[in-house]
């Protein structure tokens, strides 16, 4: 604290951090300083960079230090590289930073996920996609197939891109394929969703391969997880998201990191984290701008604000269009700032190119116009969706493959009794019980729940950041809500779970409490489809 005022570090300067700045000067006012540390001086907007290959639309950028003094806040530029909970205080690529309260909103790295194929992660790639495009439209390519991969889990744009194709190579003989791990295209989104989006892709002729987990794209066809090979002339993926160690803060193997109902980072004194970064499973500006909201309650209320902080019940909200509906204008799509010709493709979604932000919408609104086509009405035949996402439905989202009968299951061969510590254990006391036990890996368990998983590799990273033995926590440096399977997980499948992640060793669990641990020598390496990973502790 600085006389009266509380020291905000906000990490980021995407959707979460920006929202998250204006919820502070909203809420809190002069109680809080607001500093935005981020790498890169702009923020984009994303969502249009769907249209931009089909000449919809552009991605648009601005100047985050001009964002950061309207909202009220200073930008410095910057990465986090760690942090010292103990000492409130920020490591970053520029140097340290003492903070009373962090919130970490430093989004997710796109990676490809399935090789060989065109990976789209948004304006980077749009230019990509447009050659591809022109393949296409000089005839070169008969055959486009459209990829979701597992674990990506914001689906849209690979339904938009495949529809905005359809309408591009209208009455070309073109064919149009999309493959989705999902037992049905756009579960997440109900029943509902689901009859309009299938009957769309329908309409357009576009081939569904659903329950389809794609690992390569190669010689013109697309492996999938089984053996059965799609044939393509070309493939364009959605990626997978990762986030970068952040020293210090607990993350999930994909490094995201887990958030209590209030967004505070669970076992951590004083940060936070929303958006992108976190665990929760749906990656969307939208849910990200709540979660950032949140974030903004908590903390304004730790800095002495009159008001009760609310917790974080995630709605995903818009109009998903049937298709039913006439074309709309170009000008429409792009918010104002392209031509006003008739568009040969319509978005999937109202209002188009939005990410809904109580503050941030409007914020944007005000000083670019951004987010004027709301102010257009949803054409006819559009869907009204607000569905209340429960993690858990996210992971009964996707297809899995239960054991053959008589196959051999984890349960067979699992060590039953692996070695547990406790979140508060010291990274001394660890290392002597695993040295006890000789172990290489221990459990951590929070009233009897899985949480998290320490290795000896842990220990060393705690040290090369010079923390003492006696001070870091299991809790700090473990991988937390690490994968798990259940007891009747086949042999093959927790063996290639392992292989695909480069693990030796799948904590078993049942019910999130654990049972025991599983060896990928103990499994039998074969090419069936993954199933189903359970994550314990999934949006807690
Ligand atoms: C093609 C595409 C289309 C999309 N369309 C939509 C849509 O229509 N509607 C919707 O709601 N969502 C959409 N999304 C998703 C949406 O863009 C993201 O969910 C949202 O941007 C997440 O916000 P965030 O603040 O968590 O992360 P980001 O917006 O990615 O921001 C992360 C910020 O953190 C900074 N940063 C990174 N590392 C560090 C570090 N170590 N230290 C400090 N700062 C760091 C980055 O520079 C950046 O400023 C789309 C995404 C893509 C890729």
């Amino acid at each position: 604290m600085r006389g009266d005022t509380t020291r905000v570090l906000i990490a980021g300067g995407g959707v979460a951090a920006l929202e998250a700045a204006l919820a502070l000067r909203a809420l809190a006012a002069e109680r809080v300083t607001v500093e935005l540390l981020a790498p890169e001086p702009l923020f984009w907007y994303r969502p249009m960079s769907v249209g931009e290959p089909f000449g919809l639309g552009e991605t648009r950028h601005f100047d985050l230090s001009e964002l950061a003094a309207q909202a009220g806040g200073t930008f410095t530029p910057g990465a986090l590289l760690a942090v010292d909970a103990s000492q409130r205080r920020a490591r970053t690529s520029g140097g340290e930073i003492d903070y009373d309260l962090l919130l970490v909103a430093t989004g997710a790295v796109p990676q490809p996920a399935v090789p060989g194929a065109l990976t789209f992660r948004g304006p980077a790639d749009t230019d990509r996609v447009r050659e591809l495009l022109d393949r296409v439209d000089a005839g070169r390519i008969g055959r486009l197939a459209f990829v979701i991969p597992a674990g990506a889990i914001w689906t849209l744009p690979a339904y938009e891109l495949a529809l905005m194709t359809a309408a591009h190579v209208e009455g070309r003989g073109v064919d149009l394929v999309l493959l989705t791990p999902e037992r049905e295209p756009l579960a997440l989104f109900g029943p509902e969703a689901t009859a309009a989006v299938e009957s769309l892709l329908d309409e357009r002729g576009i081939e569904l391969r659903t329950g389809a987990y794609a690992e390569a794209y190669g010689d013109g066809a697309l492996v999938v997880a089984g053996g059965e090979l799609v044939a393509a002339d070309a493939a364009i993926a959605l990626p997978r998201l990762k986030v970068p160690r952040i020293h210090g803060i607990p993350q999930t193997v994909e490094g995201f990191i887990p958030v209590d109902a209030h967004t505070r980072v669970v076992g951590l004194r004083d940060v936070y984290a929303a958006g992108d970064v976190t665990s929760f499973p749906v990656k969307q500006g939208g849910i990200a701008a709540q979660q950032a909201e949140v974030a903004a309650s908590a903390i304004a209320a730790a800095a002495g604000a009159d008001l009760e902080p609310s917790p974080f019940r995630p709605v995903l909200r818009g109009l998903l269009l049937t298709g039913g509906a006439p074309r709309f204008l170009r000008r429409e799509i792009t918010g104002g700032f392209g031509e006003t010709s008739v568009a040969a493709a319509e978005p999937l979604w109202w209002p188009p190119a939005k990410i809904v932000g109580r503050y941030l919408a409007p914020f944007l609104a005000g000083i670019a116009g951004v987010e004027s086509p709301s102010a257009t009405a949803p054409p006819a035949g559009a869907l009204d969706i607000e569905v209340e996402v429960d993690p858990s439905a996210v992971a009964n989202s996707y297809a899995s493959r239960p054991p053959l009968p008589g196959e051999r299951v984890v349960e067979d061969v699992m060590n039953a009794d692996p070695l547990v510590v406790a979140p508060e254990d010291t990274l001394g006391e660890l290392a002597e019980k695993l040295r006890e036990r000789d172990a290489g890996s221990a459990l951590v368990c929070d009233y009897g729940r899985l949480i998290g998983i320490i290795t000896s590799r842990d220990l060393l990273r705690a040290y090369a950041e010079r923390v003492h033995p006696s001070e870091g926590t299991a809790r700090e440096w473990m991988t937390a809500q690490p994968l798990a399977v259940p007891p009747g997980t086949s042999l093959e499948e927790a063996g290639l779970t392992m292989s695909e992640y480069g693990f030796h060793h799948l904590p078993v669990v049942d019910d999130e409490r654990p049972v025991g641990l599983v060896g990928l020598r103990d499994t039998v390496r074969s090419s069936v489809a993954p199933a189903a990973r359970f994550r314990v502790g999934l949006g807690t």
